[in-house]
């Protein structure tokens, strides 16, 4: 597995959402690149934050989705958005 197809797998192996022989492959896959690992551990984090602001403010479904939304698509800008508004 190459850092692209990596990349594309991250946010489902996050949900769990990925096969047995993808998560072997994408598991294989972080235990030699330091990059997305820490890639990986920014997207597991981003979810907990997430889960924890959903359950906190009891957000819209909307607004729900829109989260999810730019989860998969920036993590880490997410990830400060949260942190700091
Ligand atoms: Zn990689």
């Amino acid at each position: 597995m190459d850092c692209k197809t990596a990349c594309v797998l991250m946010s489902a192996a996050v949900d769990g959402e990925i096969s047995f022989t993808e998560e072997q492959d994408f598991l294989l896959h972080l235990s030699q690149c330091k990059r997305c690992r820490e890639e990986f551990d920014d997207a597991k984090k981003t979810k907990m934050i997430i889960k924890e602001r959903i359950i906190r403010f009891r957000a819209p479904q909307a607004l729900i989705t829109t989260i999810m939304q730019l989860t998969d698509f920036n993590t880490r800008e997410t990830e400060e958005t949260l942190l700091y508004e």
